[in-house]
């Protein structure tokens, strides 16, 4: 398929793209085996994606990021989303380094920001619980205010990142009853915390690599100063200012899963044969993935005005909540149709296509449901 070069792309983002691929080619392709394998990609790598300046690419270099925006972030969730990659956890660890951005204080931002972006500590989002996923007023988890800290007692689940976070933006109730209002977030640093706990990481249908944890916290003392922007009751209204920049994260990933996804089938079918020819011969062949690579460019498109947004700023939560359910749910249909397009083989999990198809999955239930994000939008009709 022709390479649709992407109007957000200059000379400079292509120069860090090649030594982006060549990292991913070099330092996680031949690791994911392994990494799927023990469940966790462990630290290492994300110290080497940190000295390479891969991580808080959209970070300004005062706070130790890159200084680049988010075409920067979009480049390394091209490349590693394109090869399968999904458990460097990348895109909370830049959504948590986003909190203290928007909504630090500039004490916060200088204490933590700097060793996110060498790969030091390992971020994640701490908003779900067993009883309330879609329904975050439903938290429990509790942070009481005495002296000088925060008491926190909870739990949380579906953590991403979880087993190797050393820093959570951890969502709690600071004054229950009081709805929206009594929720705020605090920055939780998890080495030698005590009474914190890392439960199971989760066995799940696909992301086999990426730390999906359970979290627990008894009387778990967090110094006041982590209480994110030191203002109660925020909390709400932080999450929800960052929501087009998660979205459109998850559109960006699923994306390039297509593309990458349509590039293997492709290669494969010419190399399959079946009754004397090529695979790739077959009309259904041709014409399936004539589909896809149309359903992928229209999915390119659309994913490629919302980053041009994120960068200008102008990025709604409405079309941003478009992207990422209508993208996530063509991502399921195409790569489905890729693994079909691999027989038997699409269903091994040595193929890329099959990986990717069961890391496809939950693209539709995180971040907000694919049925939350039609909420959103039908209000704003
Ligand atoms: C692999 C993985 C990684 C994750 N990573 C994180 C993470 O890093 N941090 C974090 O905090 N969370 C994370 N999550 C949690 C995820 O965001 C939640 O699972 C998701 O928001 C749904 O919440 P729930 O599981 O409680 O489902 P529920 O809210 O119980 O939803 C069940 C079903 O009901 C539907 N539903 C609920 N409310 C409505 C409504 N108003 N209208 C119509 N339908 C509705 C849902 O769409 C869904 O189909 C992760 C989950 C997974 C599986």
């Amino acid at each position: 398929m022709n390479a649709l070069v992407s109007t957000w792309m200059d000379d400079d983002l292509s120069m860090f793209r090649d030594s982006v691929a060549r990292f991913v080619e070099a330092e996680m392709v031949p690791r994911d085996a392994e990494w799927r394998k023990q469940q966790h990609v462990g630290k290492e790598i994300w110290r080497k994606a940190g000295d390479m300046g891969f991580l808080c690419t959209d970070v300004a270099a005062e706070y130790g990021g890159v200084g680049g925006d988010f075409r920067h972030e979009v480049v390394v969730y091209e490349e590693t989303s394109r090869r399968g990659i999904s458990g460097f956890g990348q895109g909370v660890h830049s959504i948590c380094a986003h909190y203290l951005l928007n909504h630090g204080t500039e004490e916060q931002k200088r204490r933590l920001l700097p060793r996110m972006a060498s790969g030091e500590l390992i971020g994640a989002i701490g908003m779900s619980e067993p009883g309330a996923g879609s329904d975050l007023q439903g938290l429990k988890t509790r942070a009481e205010r005495d002296g000088d800290s925060y008491v926190i007692n909870g739990s949380k689940i579906f953590i991403s990142n979880g087993f190797l976070a050393g820093l959570i933006a951890l969502v709690v109730k600071t004054q229950p009853g009081a709805g929206a209002k009594g929720t705020s977030i605090i920055m939780v640093e998890t080495e030698g915390l005590e009474g914190y706990r890392v439960g199971r990481v989760l066995d799940k249908m696909g992301m086999k690599a990426q730390d999906t944890s359970e979290l627990f916290f008894e009387d778990v003392r967090v110094p006041a100063a982590n209480l994110l922007g030191e203002v109660e009751g925020q909390g709400f209204y932080q999450l929800m200012r960052d929501l087009p920049y998660e979205r459109a994260l998850i559109a960006v990933c699923g994306v390039a899963a297509m593309e990458g996804a349509v590039a293997a089938t492709v290669a494969y079918v010419k190399e399959r044969k079946a009754f004397g020819r090529s695979i790739a011969e077959f009309q259904n062949t041709k014409f399936k993935l004539a589909e896809l690579a149309t359903k992928t460019r229209i999915a390119r498109v659309f994913v490629d005005d919302c980053i041009a947004r994120v960068v200008a700023g102008t990025l709604d939560t409405v079309t941003a909540s478009m992207a990422k359910y209508w993208v996530s749910d063509t991502q399921q249909e195409v790569i489905d149709e890729c693994v079909q397009l691999h027989g038997g083989y699409g269903y091994m999990n040595e193929y890329l296509v099959c990986r990717m198809f069961a890391d496809a999955r939950v693209q539709r239930i995180y971040g907000g449901t694919n049925e939350i994000m039609k909420e959103v939008i039908s209000r704003a009709l």
